[in-house]
């Protein structure tokens, strides 16, 4: 392993790993989140041009010299990562951009982006010999990490809002975790969480207090980068977009981007568009404002991204703020009209967060954020079927015919 310590991202502290469980104990959960560094000249060694060229392995742990795992041999079976990236031309007319990819994480085991962080997660509690682990979450960390800790053997009490979206509940329960359906929102179900890890000493899967999360999160940046490597170097895309909650996942993919930046394997660093939902943007608030945080209650259809107090607020700016990039927020119904726009103009069925990301996209471009001579990124962070619900408000319903083939006729000449 790598990993040479960890920095408080707030007083810059410097920390050995068992010195420290989550977060800076001189600045707290909320400012002190740790960041975890790496000796870089060794992992540099271990993942060149070639020998990533030549690694069959096709999924995040091909970045093992970049990630904090101590023991190898503790990793789950699942495959999690190395998700397809798309050319989108068509998407990308409609849009009025040059050219897009979409880049489909809902491919994952448990079908969103989320993997990639439990994964990790883990691993580390299994290094820890922890007895459980647990996390809070608008569904898919939690269904995530009730996938993980079923191929582990781990167990694994949940927190939920009560308004999670049924398909994420039901990948809890048939995962066998312990799933408390908090009578509440996500900014509850989060501090009820917190309280419970430190009570019945739980290891804590909440991404923005684990440091050790976020290495897996970033790992799609990392496959991001050298998916251009592959292809002509001079398509490196203008704009990664990626919908936005807590910060960690955008937060996650920058600091990939960076690291494979600093190796000399990414030619120039995209900028980073955040798009949040209307009714959920704290980020947008405090970077078109003064900067600074203000908690609020949040509502809208994208579930995974109803965050009224994002908890990784620090990294999630740094993304945007370093990046030279912009936060924008999109009303509901541009996010459900999203939804039909990625599947039928890419073929990725996304849900609503993950459908936001097209929707942001367009109203950067109508704003005039992004210019429509460059290209851009979509990440599309967690599949369709996860909420089916939202799906079908907006595509409306089948037509009804009777069997019979004139039924069939007649509704031919109908349409
Ligand atoms: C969690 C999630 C996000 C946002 O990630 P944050 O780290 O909360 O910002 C976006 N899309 C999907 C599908 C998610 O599950
Ligand atoms: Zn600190």
């Amino acid at each position: 392993m790598h990993l040479t310590g960890l920095e408080c991202i707030h007083c810059r502290r410097h920390y050995q790993p068992d010195e420290v469980e989550y977060y800076c104990p001189a600045c707290g959960s909320n400012d002190g989140i740790l960041d975890v560094q790496y000796d870089f000249e060794a992992a540099r060694r271990e993942l060149t041009r070639e020998k990533l060229a030549a690694d069959r392995n096709l999924s995040i742990w091909r970045y093992l010299p970049l990630l904090p795992v101590a023991d190898p041999t503790l990793i789950p079976h699942l495959s999690v990562g190395w998700t397809p990236l798309y050319d989108a031309p068509r998407l990308a007319s409609d849009l009025g951009i040059a050219r897009c990819w979409v880049k489909d994480d809902g491919r994952n085991p448990t079908a969103s982006f989320k993997d990639r962080a439990s994964a990790i997660g883990v691993v580390k509690a299994l290094e820890k010999k922890a007895s459980r682990i647990t996390c809070a979450s608008t569904g898919n960390a939690a269904s995530s990490l009730a996938g993980f800790s079923a191929a582990a053997n781990l167990p694994a009490t949940i927190f939920v809002p009560a308004r999670a979206p049924e398909a994420k509940v039901a990948q809890l329960l048939v995962f066998g975790a312990t799933v408390f359906s908090v009578q509440g929102s996500y900014d509850q179900a989060w501090e009820l969480c917190m309280e419970a890890s430190r009570e019945f000493g739980w290891y804590n899967r909440n991404c923005a207090v684990n440091p050790y999360l976020i290495e897996g999160k970033k790992t799609a940046g990392l496959e991001l980068a050298e998916q251009f490597l592959w292809m002509n170097e001079s398509n490196v895309p203008d704009w990664v977009v990626v919908s936005v909650g807590d910060g960690c996942t955008i937060g996650g993919v920058w600091k990939g981007l960076r690291e494979m930046h600093a190796f000399g394997l990414l030619p120039r660093l995209p900028r980073i568009l955040g798009v949040q939902a209307e009714g959920s943007k704290a980020f947008v608030d405090a970077w078109r404002g003064d900067g600074i945080l203000k908690p609020g209650d949040a509502t809208t259809v994208a579930d995974s991204i109803c965050v009224g107090h994002p908890r990784n607020f620090a990294k999630g700016m740094r993304s945007v703020t370093e990046s030279n990039g912009a936060f924008i927020a999109v009303p509901d119904e541009e996010i459900l009209a999203a939804i039909p726009l990625l599947a039928r103009k890419a073929g990725v069925f996304a849900e609503p967060a993950g459908a936001a990301s097209a929707a942001g996209l367009k109203a950067a471009l109508a704003q005039g954020i992004v210019s429509r001579k460059e290209t851009a990124v979509l990440l599309a962070t967690g599949n369709g079927l996860k909420d089916i619900q939202s799906a079908m408000r907006i595509c409306g319903r089948a037509t009804s015919i009777e069997p019979d083939i004139d039924a069939v006729r007649r509704a031919v000449t109908r349409t």
